[in-house]
C-alpha cells in the first residue's frame, strides 16, 4: 500500500509555509503566577482514538547482534523544484534566492527557526561584509544577505553598526529570526522546522530529494535539485560526494544580562588589561552583551564529543559568571542564555570541482563562473571572487553546497566560513539551482551567463 499524505497533513503544510490560517497564531499572555481558580482557559481537544496499524511499519530487527532495518516504501510529504536542506544563513539565502526566481521551492530545518549558527549559536557578529575594490570599501553582502540586513536595519533593536561606511554589524538573533520568517514566507517557500533531513533519495548518481525524519517519523520530499546547506554536509556526505573532515574549535556561545548596571568601579575590580571584555561584546540592546568561547578542537559528527563539549562548557560557563558576579560584586549581572546550538566552527568540506584557495583570495584570482564575492574581515583587504566550482561536488549530480562547508582548502576555512561568505554562497547556490531547474540541466551544466545576470538581477554583488 502506497503511504499517502492526507489533506489534513496538507493543510498543515499549507498553513506552516504562511498559507492562510490553516495553524494560526495570536499572542494573548497566559496569566502565570498562582494556579487559576477556574478551569484553565486552554483545554486539550480533538482526543482522537488512534488504531496503531495505521502508523505502525517494517521495524529495524535485532538479528544475530546486528540492527537490520528492512526495506519500506516512504509517504511522499511533499514535491518540489528547489529543497534546501538546512535554514542558517546558507539555507535561508539559497531559499530565498530560489524561490525568487520562480522555482517552487522548500526548506527543510531540524530546528525551530531559521539563522543555524548566527541565531541559534548566538554568533551575533557579521564579519566579512566588506572588502577593498580598488581603493574604495564596498559592502560585498548584497542581494538577499544584504536585503536581510537592511530590514533588520529598519527595525527597532534589530542590528548595530550597519551602515554604509561601517564593516562587520552585529544583530539581535529574535529579530533576524522574524525577518528571515518574513522573507521566507514572502517569497513563497513552503517552510518544514523540525525535520532532519537523513537520507538523499538517489536516482543513480542523483540526488533526488531527501528523506526527512520527523515527529511523523520517515517521509520523502522530491526535488529536481538539492541544496545542502546543513553546514555538515550531511546530504552530500550520505550521498557519496567526495569530502573531507577537518577538526575543529567547538565551542559554546553566551550572553550576560543587565551588564550596563556595572559600574567603573566595580569593572576596575575584575583586573586585566580590558575588563569590559571580560563582558562581551557589544549588541542591539544596551544591557546585554554576547560572549564567544572557542572551545578545544573536537570531531562534529561524533555525538560523544559534542554531548560532552555541551555539558562541560555550560558548566564553564556557569562558573565564569558565577565569578564574574563575585568579582565585580554586582549582584545584577546574570546569565541571560545559553546557546541553544553548540558551537561547531566545522566539520565536512565539500570536494568540489574548483578548490579555492588561501592563495586565489589574497592575490585575488578573477574567475569567469564568479557566483558571489567574499569580504575582508577586517573591511582593509582586497574583494576575493568566489567561483561556482566551489558549490559544485565533483561527481554527484541533483546537489550544490552552500555555507561553511563549501570546498575550500585548509587556509581558507576561516574566511569562508564567515556569516557573510555564507550569505552569499547560500544566495548563488539558490539562484543556480533555480537556473538548473529552468533550463532543465544538471546543476554543474548551468549556463554562467545566464546564472551571473540572475544574481545581478537579485541585487547580488559580483565585483566592479
Ligand atoms: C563559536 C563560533 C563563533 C563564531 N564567530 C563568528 C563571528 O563572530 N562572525 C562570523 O561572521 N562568523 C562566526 N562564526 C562562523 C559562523 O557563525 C558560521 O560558520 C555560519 O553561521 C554558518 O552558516 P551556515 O548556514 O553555513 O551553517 P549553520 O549555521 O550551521 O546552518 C546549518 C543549518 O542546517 C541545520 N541542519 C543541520 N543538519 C541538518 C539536517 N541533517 N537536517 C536539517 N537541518 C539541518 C542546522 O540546524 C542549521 O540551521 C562563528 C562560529 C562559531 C561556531
Amino acid at each position: 500500500m502506497t503511504p499517502r499524505f492526507t489533506r489534513r497533513d496538507l493543510m498543515r503544510l499549507l498553513g506552516a509555509a504562511g498559507f492562510g490560517a490553516a495553524v494560526s497564531s495570536t499572542v494573548v499572555p497566559e496569566a502565570s503566577g498562582d494556579p487559576p481558580a477556574a478551569a484553565p482557559a486552554a483545554t486539550p481537544r480533538e482526543r482522537q482514538p488512534i488504531d496503531p496499524t495505521t502508523t505502525a511499519h517494517p521495524l529495524p530487527r535485532l538479528s544475530g547482534g546486528r540492527v537490520i532495518q528492512p526495506e519500506r516504501t516512504l509517504p511522499v510529504l511533499h514535491e518540489t523544484d528547489v529543497l534546501v536542506a538546512g535554514g542558517g544563513a546558507a539555507g535561508f539565502a539559497a531559499a530565498v534566492a530560489a524561490a525568487r526566481a520562480g522555482a517552487r521551492t522548500a526548506i527543510v530545518e531540524r530546528y525551530g527557526y531559521f539563522g543555524g549558527l548566527w541565531t541559534g549559536g548566538l554568533v551575533l557578529l557579521v564579519i566579512s561584509t566588506h572588502a577593498l575594490q580598488g581603493d574604495q570599501r564596498v559592502q560585498v553582502v548584497r542581494g538577499v544577505g544584504g536585503e536581510l540586513l537592511d530590514r533588520l536595519g529598519r527595525l527597532d533593536r534589530g542590528i548595530i553598526n550597519y551602515a554604509p561606511d561601517r564593516i562587520n554589524p552585529t544583530v539581535d538573533p529574535e529579530a533576524t529570526k522574524f525577518v528571515m520568517d518574513e522573507m521566507t514566507r514572502e517569497a513563497g517557500v513552503t517552510v518544514l522546522l523540525h525535520c532532519w533531513a537523513v537520507d538523499p533519495v538517489m536516482d543513480g548518481r542523483e540526488v533526488r530529494g531527501v528523506v526527512v525524519e520527523s515527529k511523523a517519523g520517515r517521509q520523502a520530499v522530491l526535488a529536481k535539485v538539492v541544496v545542502d546547506a546543513t553546514g555538515d554536509g550531511d546530504v552530500f556526505a550520505a550521498a557519496g560526494a567526495e569530502h573531507e573532515q577537518v577538526l575543529h574549535a567547538i565551542g559554546l556561545v553566551h550572553r550576560l544580562g543587565n551588564v550596563d548596571r556595572v559600574t567603573a568601579a566595580e569593572l576596575e575590580r575584575i583586573g586585566g588589561k580590558n575588563p569590559r571584555r571580560a563582558l562581551g561584546a557589544a549588541t542591539p540592546h544596551p544591557s546585554v552583551t554576547w560572549v564567544n568561547l572557542r572551545g578545544p578542537s573536537a570531531d562534529a559528527l561524533d555525538v560523544a564529543d559534542l554531548s560532552r563539549l555541551e555539558l562541560d562548557h555550560r558548566r564553564a560557563i556557569w562558573q565564569r559568571v558565577r565569578k564574574l558576579r563575585e568579582q565585580t560584586g554586582n549582584a545584577d549581572l546574570f546569565l541571560l542564555d545559553v546557546a541553544p546550538q553548540l558551537g561547531v566552527r566545522t566539520s565536512r568540506l565539500l570536494a568540489g570541482t574548483h578548490c579555492l584557495t588561501f592563495d586565489e583570495t589574497r592575490q585575488p584570482r578573477a574567475f569567469p563562473d564568479a557566483v558571489a564575492v567574499g569580504g575582508a574581515q577586517n573591511g582593509k583587504r582586497p574583494a576575493w571572487p568566489i567561483p561556482f566550482g566551489v558549490l559544485v561536488p565533483k561527481q554527484l549530480d541533483g546537489l550544490l553546497a552552500a555555507g561553511r562547508c563549501v570546498c575550500v582548502d585548509n587556509r581558507l576555512i576561516e574566511d569562508m566560513r564567515l556569516i557573510g561568505s555564507c550569505l552569499t554562497t547560500g544566495h548563488a547556490a539558490g539562484a543556480a539551482a533555480a537556473i538548473a531547474v529552468r533550463q532543465g540541466c544538471r546543476p554543474r551544466d548551468v549556463d554562467v551567463p545566464a546564472l551571473r545576470k540572475l544574481l545581478a538581477d537579485q541585487g547580488a554583488y559580483l565585483g566592479a
